[in-house]
């Protein structure tokens, strides 16, 4: 994981670049809001620890550029205490999180781990097998790019089964992870649904193990 800090207090980037560092992070730094606006568009980081008062060019406005350039990396800004109006514009310009000066450097780095597991979550938020597509942010399925209408039900499963792609997920742990506990489960629900969604997306994605239960394999 590579951060950017942009600090101008020596002492305050010092020992946040060191703390960053001993908790296993890669750090680039930066002192003032030009160095750090080019830095942070014009590198990949994971997430930027971003000081709203700075000479040169003020946290929001390097903020503000970054998100019309398109970068959206998370970005966790550092406000003087008691000034809400900075918390406010900061958000306003594209800040997924704040701590106010002065912070504890644990409070810095819970914030940022927190930031840093939303980001992955939201990067997974996509799934693929093969010409299916799922996204379950917006509950859209298709399969070569065309849009495919599933029933909740139906989506659940084949939701499960993406975010446990690559073993087997048997009939029972599908049953316990996507109904309540009224659901029949000697029925054979499971399988209807599974022959549903096999014919509404056209291609096999779903194979069945014999004794086991369902897996995702891409056709061919
Ligand atoms: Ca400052």
């Amino acid at each position: 994981m590579r951060l950017l800090v942009v600090e101008d207090d020596p002492d305050l980037n010092r020992q946040l670049t060191t703390a960053l560092t001993d908790a296993g992070y890669v750090v680039d730094r930066a002192f003032d809001g030009e160095e750090g606006h080019h830095l942070g568009d014009t590198e990949p980081y994971d997430a930027v620890i971003l000081d709203i008062g700075l000479p040169k060019m003020d946290g929001i406005s390097v903020l503000e550029s970054w998100r019309r350039n398109g970068r959206s990396m998370p970005v966790l800004m550092l406000t003087a205490r008691d000034r809400w109006s900075d918390k406010v514009q900061g958000f306003d310009a594209g800040a997924d999180d704040y701590v106010a000066k002065p912070f504890h450097l644990e409070e810095v780095l819970a914030r940022l781990r927190a930031l840093l597991r939303r980001a992955v979550g939201h990067a997974k938020s996509e799934f693929e097998c093969g010409p299916v597509r799922l996204d379950s942010r917006t509950g859209r399925v298709t399969v070569s790019g065309n849009p495919v209408k599933l029933t909740s039900h139906e989506y659940r499963l084949l939701a499960y089964l993406m975010h446990h792609n690559g073993r087997v997920v048997s009939r029972t742990e599908l049953v316990e992870h996507l109904y309540d506990q009224d659901f029949d489960r000697d029925s054979n629900t499971i399988e209807v649904f599974v022959g549903r969604i096999r014919k509404k997306l056209g291609v096999d994605i779903i194979q069945t193990v014999r004794g086991l239960g369902y897996m995702l394999a891409a056709p061919g």
